[in-house]
């Protein structure tokens, strides 16, 4: 028995423990999943999507919890070995997250599609919510700094996203086109979710795949933000840095505002509660909650306070 479909926009690690929530509270079968490729990387020739592979593993129970990306009680021999022949090895690759990595990369040398990889991994893994790439076409997250452009993975893990933004373009994003299911899953969808991810780099590419913004602008049903900003802050990543240097308010409104016409409502952290008007001035309805996610009932907790906001009323 099916119930309300639902679909989440994602990023990384505040997505994928924002869906853990969901799917504590509705059937994994109705969720589905876009995810962001703008952060893929294809790194020792290995082609690697983090922000899809962090929301299969968080969702398959195989994370490490405490980092919140790669494989728990994964060991890095490969890597090691690479390092001693003089290789560095900058991006950092479990050996079990290797083997993930070379099978993706076979099947994509192939001719596979990444969204048919993509669901060949759910199914091995056991992962029952549709995990969708937002495009199978190559879209890439570039930074601009002071330096000049530089590559999503090299701002964020070669040089620890200290420098200062300036811009942010998603390269190859015009001739992209959504993948199989996308579009079909926003237009079924009885309630779209943008997880608490930051807007600029992890939502923002999603956005930029040309029929996807179109198709929230377009939606007949509630669409609901957890904003990643909680009390002036991101609670991990470059999301307040890369707000305050592009001229955004680093707080619930200013993610609102970079929503704006895509959004009904915001659940916004208890913090931040005294915003509550401001938002709610520009249309956007609001719902105050504890966002941070520590624990399991956390984040269902969460996930119940923007699915009531949606309008959705869970079966468990
Ligand atoms: P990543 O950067 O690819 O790992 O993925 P995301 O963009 O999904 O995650 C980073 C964002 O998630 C940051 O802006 C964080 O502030 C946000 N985030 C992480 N944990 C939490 C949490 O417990 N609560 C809320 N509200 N946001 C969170
Ligand atoms: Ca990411």
């Amino acid at each position: 028995m099916s119930g309300p479909r639902i679909v989440v926009l994602a990023g990384g690690v505040g997505a994928a423990r924002f869906l853990q929530g969901v799917l504590s509270l509705v059937a994994h079968t109705d969720v589905t999943v876009i995810g962001n490729v703008g952060d893929d990387v294809v790194f020792g020739g290995l082609h690697v999507s983090p922000d899809l592979d962090t929301v299969l593993y968080t969702l398959t129970d195989a994370i490490d919890e405490e980092r919140g990306w790669g494989v728990r009680d994964d060991t890095s021999r490969a890597l090691e070995r690479s390092r001693a022949l003089g290789f560095d090895p900058w991006f950092w690759l479990g050996d079990l997250d290797i083997g993930l990595h070379l099978a993706r990369t076979a099947w994509l040398a192939e001719g596979s599609t990444l969204s048919d990889v993509t669901s060949r991994f759910a199914q091995a893994m056991g992962l029952r919510a549709r995990l969708i790439p937002c495009t199978d076409d190559r879209l890439r997250t570039v930074i601009q700094t002071m330096d000049g452009e530089i590559d999503f993975q090299e701002y964020f893990v070669k040089r620890g996203h200290r420098d200062e933004v300036h811009g942010v373009r998603f390269d190859g994003a015009a001739g992209t086109s959504p993948a199989p299911g996308v579009l079909e899953a926003l237009q079924g969808a009885a309630a779209i979710l943008l997880a608490p991810s930051n807007p600029l780099i992890s939502i923002a590419p999603i956005l930029a795949v040309p029929g996807i913004r179109e198709a929230l602008e377009q939606r007949v049903v509630r669409c609901v933000a957890v904003s990643p900003i909680v009390a002036g802050a991101a609670l991990r990543g470059p999301a307040a840095d890369m707000l305050r240097s592009l001229g955004h308010d680093v707080s619930p409104l200013g993610v609102v505002d970079l929503y704006a016409g895509l959004i009904d409502a915001v659940v916004i952290d208890d913090a931040d509660a005294q915003l509550a008007a401001a938002i709610e001035a520009r249309g956007v309805s609001v719902v105050v909650a504890d966002t941070i996610m520590r624990s399991a009932e956390a984040r269902r907790n969460l996930a119940h306070a923007a699915l009531q906001a949606a309008g959705i009323a869970e079966r468990t």
